[in-house]
């Protein structure tokens, strides 16, 4: 038998939920939810997720696209001051890893700042558990020997992604883009002259790993006019993502 520490008072704990399958949680995650007194999740953490914490649990949605007031930063850094302040022990819960596209940056320096103890709970990434889902391998010992997530939704709310590959995509790589946006005609124009060969398989993937779960595939070129899923949605291009799961 494996021992896993409970949630200790005054932490926080920045946790990685994972795409949205409870079965896909660490064992120290599923742990830190039943045992945290306090949870603030993201809106794309699953409901199935939030059904592991303990009953007393207080769980507090932080989400900023939720449909209710939206709550800002500043506003989720205050509930994990209030919270660790009052001995509870909080668990702020991110899908996927928290690292990857979670805003943890400001998170940690906040914590830093005001001396709060933290533990970093990795989680499994949207692009690994598509690439699992879809049987996509994300790298090949000869046909893409590099990995590259990006995102296409810049903090200044600008949809571009060639700046920054100066020009020129590297050969040989598979692109996972998070955060896709809408315009994909934009976005396939970008890719394709950031020198990206338009018969680039393409797979864009909707709600992976839950029931909603919904498959295009296509090509660069095809992406332009692709009939994707409702958000999440996040896009795999590269020689290696032309499943055979999606295409049966
Ligand atoms: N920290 C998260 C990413 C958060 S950014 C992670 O590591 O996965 C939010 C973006 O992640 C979404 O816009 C989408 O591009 C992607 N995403 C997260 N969960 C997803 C899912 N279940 N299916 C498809 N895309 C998902």
């Amino acid at each position: 038998m494996i021992s896993i520490p409970d949630a200790e008072p005054g932490q926080v704990y920045l946790v990685g939920a994972g795409p949205g399958d409870p079965a896909l949680l660490t064992l120290r995650a599923a742990h830190l939810l039943k045992t945290a007194d306090v949870i603030l999740p993201d809106d794309l953490v699953s409901e199935e997720i939030l059904e592991l914490a303990s009953p007393t649990t207080l769980i507090i949605p932080v989400g900023k696209r939720c449909g209710q007031p939206r709550i800002t930063q500043a506003g989720i850094h205050d509930l994990m001051l209030e919270h660790t302040r009052n001995d509870s022990s909080v668990v702020r819960l991110k899908s996927g890893d928290p690292l990857v596209f979670g805003r943890a940056a400001e998170e940690i320096a906040f914590l830093r700042e005001h001396h709060i103890p933290f533990e970093i709970v990795p989680g499994i990434t949207a692009a690994f558990a598509v690439a699992a889902s879809l049987e996509a391998p994300l790298t090949d010992r000869t046909r893409a020997s590099k990995l590259i997530l990006a995102t296409a939704h810049h903090a200044a709310g600008k949809l571009s992604l060639t700046p920054s590959w100066s020009g020129s995509f590297p050969d040989e790589a598979t692109l996972v883009i998070y955060m896709p946006g809408r315009d994909f005609e934009t976005l396939a124009a970008d890719l394709i002259a950031s020198g990206i060969a338009p018969t680039t398989p393409c797979t864009a993937v909707s709600s992976a790993s839950t029931p909603q779960q919904h498959t295009y595939t296509t090509t660069l070129a095809g992406l332009r006019s692709a009939n994707v899923g409702p958000a999440p949605v996040i896009l795999l291009i590269g020689p290696e993502v032309h499943p055979a799961k999606a295409q049966a």
